[in-house]
C-alpha cells in the first residue's frame, strides 16, 4: 500500500466551526440571541475537566455561550436533578450537557432521562436514541458517532453496501454508531469483550471502527489491506495520548486512518456544536438544513 489518505478531524473541525461562527454572526446581526449550552460537571476527574475546558472553549470560539456548572462530587442525585429541572425550564438554554461519568452515587440513567429530550445535545436520551433507531432526522445523534459519519462523509468514504465493523459496544459510541452505519445502509458488525475471535471479523472490515479504550488493540495483522480505519479510542501511556489502533504498522496497510489525536476526538466537539446549533435554530423557529442527509 502506499501512504494512507489521513482523514484529519482537526483541519475539518477547523472549517465545520469557521461555518458555524458565520452563521451564528449572520444571526446575530438579524438580532436573534446568542446560543447557550449549559454544561454540568460533578467532581474533579482530570479527564473530564480537560474534556469540558476543550468544548466550552470551542462553543465560546464560535459564539455559542457555555454556562459552566462545577458541582462537589458529594452532591446528591435529587440536587441534580433539581438544576436539570430548571435548565430545562430556561428559553435561554438550547442545550444541557451532563459530563460523563458521573460518580457512582448517582443515578445516571434518571439524570439522563431528565434531560429535556429537546435539550439533549450529548442524544443519549432514549427519545433521541429512539429517533436514531428509527432513522429520524429531527433528533440529536451522539456527538462521537455523529462526528464520525461526518468525517467520513467529508472525505468521501463510502459506506453504503461495505462491511463496517465496529469494535467496543459501549453505550456512548459503539451501540449509537452501529445504529449511525446501518442508517447509511453499511452491513454492521459489533464486536465486545466476550466477540470469540475478534480478527476473524476485523479482517472482513472495508471500515474499521475501534472503540474500546485498549491500547494498540488493534494490530495491523488484522486489518485487511486497503481499509478504512477509525481510531476512537483514548488511552494515556507513559504520558503520552494513545489510541486503540497501532497507528504506524496498521498505517501500511489501510487505504485511510485517523490520528490520535487529531482525528475523531476533535470531530465529537464540532458534532456538539452544531447539534447545539440545530436546537438554537429549532427553538427559534429557524429554517432548518439537515445534519443527517448529505
Ligand atoms: P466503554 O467502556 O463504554 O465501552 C468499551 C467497549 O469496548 C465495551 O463494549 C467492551 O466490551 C469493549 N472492549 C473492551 N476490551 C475489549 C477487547 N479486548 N476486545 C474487544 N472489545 C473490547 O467505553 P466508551 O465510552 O465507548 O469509550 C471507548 C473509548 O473511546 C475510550 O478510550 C474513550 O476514552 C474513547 N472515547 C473517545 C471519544 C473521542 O471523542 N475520541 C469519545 C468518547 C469516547
Amino acid at each position: 500500500m502506499g501512504k494512507p489518505l489521513i482523514l484529519d478531524g482537526k483541519k475539518l473541525s477547523q472549517e465545520i466551526r469557521a461555518d458555524i461562527k458565520r452563521e451564528i454572526d449572520s444571526l446575530r446581526e438579524m438580532g436573534y440571541r446568542s446560543p447557550a449550552l449549559a454544561v454540568i460537571l460533578v467532581g474533579d476527574d482530570p479527564a473530564s475537566h480537560v474534556y469540558v475546558k476543550n468544548k466550552r472553549n470551542a462553543c465560546e470560539k464560535v459564539g455559542i455561550k457555555s454556562l459552566f456548572y462545577h458541582l462537589p462530587k458529594n452532591i446528591t442525585t435529587e440536587e441534580l436533578l433539581e438544576l436539570i429541572a430548571e435548565l430545562n425550564s430556561r428559553q435561554d438554554v438550547d442545550g444541557i450537557l451532563v459530563q460523563l461519568p458521573l460518580p457512582s452515587h448517582i443515578n445516571q440513567q434518571e439524570i439522563i432521562m431528565t434531560i429535556s429530550p429537546e435539550k439533549d445535545v450529548d442524544g443519549f436520551h432514549p427519545e433521541n436514541l429512539g429517533k436514531l433507531m428509527a432513522f429520524l432526522d429531527d433528533g440529536f445523534v451522539p456527538c462521537t458517532p455523529l462526528g464520525i459519519d461526518i468525517l467520513l462523509r467529508h472525505y468521501g468514504v463510502e459506506l453504503k453496501g461495505k462491511e463496517v465493523v465496529i469494535v467496543g459496544a459501549g453505550f456512548i459510541v459503539g451501540r449509537p454508531l452501529s445504529l449511525l452505519m446501518l442508517w447509511r445502509n453499511a452491513t454492521v458488525s459489533v464486536c465486545h469483550i466476550h466477540t470469540r475471535d475478534l480478527r476473524e471479523h476485523t479482517l472482513k472490515a472495508d471500515v474499521l471502527i475501534s472503540a474500546t479504550g485498549v491500547p494498540h488493540l488493534i494490530k495491523a495483522d488484522m486489518v485487511k489491506e486497503g481499509a478504512v480505519v477509525v481510531d476512537v479510542g483514548i488511552s494515556k501511556v507513559d504520558g503520552r495520548i494513545v489510541g486503540d489502533v497501532d497507528f504506524d504498522k496498521v498505517k501500511e496497510k489501510a487505504s485511510a486512518i485517523t490520528p490520535v489525536p487529531g482525528g475523531v476526538g476533535p470531530m465529537t466537539v464540532s458534532a456538539l456544536l452544531m447539534n447545539t446549533l440545530k436546537s438554537f435554530k429549532k427553538r427559534e423557529r429557524i429554517h432548518l438544513t439537515s445534519t443527517m442527509n448529505p
